[in-house]
């Protein structure tokens, strides 16, 4: 009597708890390969490494998601989205402000020949029309003449100052 009422006190909550651990772990596993399918979504942008992601985290409980940890990509895809889109804006703003002399680094509007501060050559005008013309057009966009190739060359004279300048620091 007192051995059957010990059995019947023992064996089934071992069996209880046994299925607890097995049904806590089946949870744990499937959650954990569900969060690395969620987190690698967020991550990667290819479907084909996010499915070997959630199958590494299938495949090797506790330890498929250990490793996905470690190699995952350390920015979200909306971060990098973000980031590349801050990008943008910056490189517009600075576009909107228009450009710098090369020499006193005052800001000169796209259309001045010469820098109003320093008197830099910034571009040269057309030699049929007068517009101003960037260093590397070939012809001139208003009035398609051609520009010869000496004139395709602002700033020369300060081009050539700033190759003189490392012989005088030579010399002295
Ligand atoms: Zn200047
Ligand atoms: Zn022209």
């Amino acid at each position: 009597m007192h051995t059957t009422f010990g059995l019947l006190l023992a064996a089934p909550p071992w069996r209880l708890i046994g299925n607890v651990a097995i049904v806590v772990g089946a949870v744990f596993w499937l959650a954990s390969a569900f969060w690395v399918f969620r987190d690698a979504r967020r991550r990667i942008g290819s479907t084909l490494l996010v499915g070997i992601a959630t199958l590494l985290g299938l495949a090797a409980p506790l330890l498929g998601p250990l490793v996905y940890l470690f190699f995952r990509p350390a920015e979200l895809l909306r971060e990098v989205r973000e980031r590349e889109l801050e990008l943008r804006v910056i490189e517009q703003r600075l576009a909107l402000r228009g450009i710098e002399c090369p020499t006193c680094r005052a800001s000169v509007e796209p259309s001045y020949l010469v820098c109003p501060i320093c008197t830099t050559h910034l571009r040269q005008a057309c030699q049929s029309c007068n517009a101003p013309l960037e260093a590397i057009w070939l012809a001139c966009p208003y009035c398609a003449a051609p520009v010869p190739p000496a004139a395709s060359l602002p700033g020369g004279p300060s081009a050539r100052a700033q190759l003189r300048a490392p012989q005088q620091r030579v010399s002295n």
